[in-house]
């Protein structure tokens, strides 16, 4: 199957599974992946280790503006670094999750982390996830996805993606992050989370990622006519 020269854009709640279906895409499609939530996720790290935000998430936001002009986040070699420190591990905490939507109403670090989704961009062939791409980062996006799954099944599934990498998890506890992220995201002022009107919606609860492969390849053929 040739796939044309395209972005596909995914958005969707909490632990729908898209990076993971994101990041097989761009294995079989050879595109690039990119996870934005990471980026957010990193300027959360930077904030929480610089004292930039409080335990009941008070944020400095001037302090943060100015912080965010030389603040370097970016891909490498087994994920996410800000400078030459690999935080693929520290992200993915709890301590970071319940905080990094917070940080995600901040219109500064939004203009921060779009400026770098958009230059990754320009030669397409990328496959990109989080909350408004198909909606505000990449508005013209060939193909949108919306992912959506059972609250249940999601937090069993961040849970036992956590266990696995050796952290703890209480899925009552990653089951209310899920929930108050998806509150947060779904309702801030700039950029919510929302399905774009030209989106396509994917419920993948009862699905196993071939079967979702097997989905996108058919619409993909269906649109392009590959
Ligand atoms: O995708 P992930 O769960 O790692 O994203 C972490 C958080 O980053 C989300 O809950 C959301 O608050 C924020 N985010 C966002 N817009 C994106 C991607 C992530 O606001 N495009």
């Amino acid at each position: 199957m040739h796939i044309p020269d395209i972005i596909i854009a995914i958005d969707g709640y909490s632990s729908t599974g898209k990076s993971s279906f994101a990041k097989v895409i761009a294995n079989d499609f050879s595109f690039l992946y990119l996870d934005s939530g990471a980026l957010y996720r990193g300027v959360t790290l930077f904030a929480i280790e610089n004292g930039l935000i409080s335990d009941d998430c008070t944020i400095d936001v001037p302090e943060l503006e100015k912080a965010l002009d030389s603040l370097d986040i970016h891909f490498g070699e087994g994920g996410t670094y800000i400078g030459d420190r690999c935080v693929e591990q520290d992200i993915r905490s709890l301590a970071v999750a319940d905080k990094v939507s917070p940080i995600a109403t901040v219109s500064q670090v939004r203009s921060y982390v779009d400026r770098k989704l958009r230059e990754f961009g320009r030669k397409k062939r990328v496959v990109m996830d989080g909350r408004d791409i198909g909606t505000t980062v990449f508005p013209d996006a060939e193909l949108k996805i919306f992912m959506t799954a059972d609250t249940d099944v999601r937090a069993g599934r961040r849970a036992a993606e956590m266990k696995a990498k050796g952290m703890e998890a209480d899925i009552e506890e990653v089951r209310k992050n899920l929930l108050e992220r998806d509150y947060i995201d779904s309702h801030r002022e700039i950029s919510p989370l929302s399905k774009a009107a030209d989106a396509i919606e994917l419920d993948n609860t009862h699905m196993t990622m071939q079967d979702q492969m097997v989905w996108l390849k058919k619409i993909i053929a269906e649109r392009f006519g590959c």
